[in-house]
């Protein structure tokens, strides 16, 4: 057993292996496995297999520097989505008592309270002051309370 795990050691040496990218192509290719098996469709046969050979040829590699640069480029842009989704889901928290404006300099989202006119903002990055017009006020929640 140690002779073949040192063989497949000597193997991968130089080889790109594992990484995030291979992850989310196996996941892929595991998910269209299983909607495949209830519509047997031969183009999503097809695209399973390129996608097994992608991702293969990916971690059999030598040309590590390549496939570390595609995983880079596939990070990057996975941290920009999550990003995006935080955004959102802060934005919707924060709807009554807060507002977001990107600062037209440096385009840096900035959270801001919620006050009804227009302000004079400073952006604490890059310093640019810029106007903010702001249509509604804090809204007060209203508790309704039921007559007994
Ligand atoms: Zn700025």
């Amino acid at each position: 057993m140690q002779k073949f795990i040192y063989k497949l050691y000597k193997f991968m040496y130089g080889r790109n292996g594992i990484d995030e990218l291979y992850k989310v192509g196996l996941i892929l290719c595991i998910i269209l496995s299983i909607i495949n098996i209830f519509l047997n469709n031969r183009i999503l046969t097809l695209i399973e297999f390129l996608l097994i050979v992608i991702i293969i040829y990916r971690s059999l590699s030598k040309n590590i520097t390549k496939r570390r640069h595609e995983n880079n480029v596939y990070l990057k842009q996975k941290r920009k989505l999550k990003n995006k989704i935080t955004l959102i889901k802060r934005k919707w928290q924060d709807r009554n008592t807060h507002i977001y404006k990107k600062c037209p300099k440096c385009k840096k989202v900035l959270r801001l309270p919620l006050k009804k006119g227009t302000h004079t903002c400073k952006c604490p990055v890059c310093n640019n002051k810029f106007e903010v017009k702001c249509r509604r006020g804090e809204k007060v929640k209203v508790e309704v309370i039921k007559n007994k």
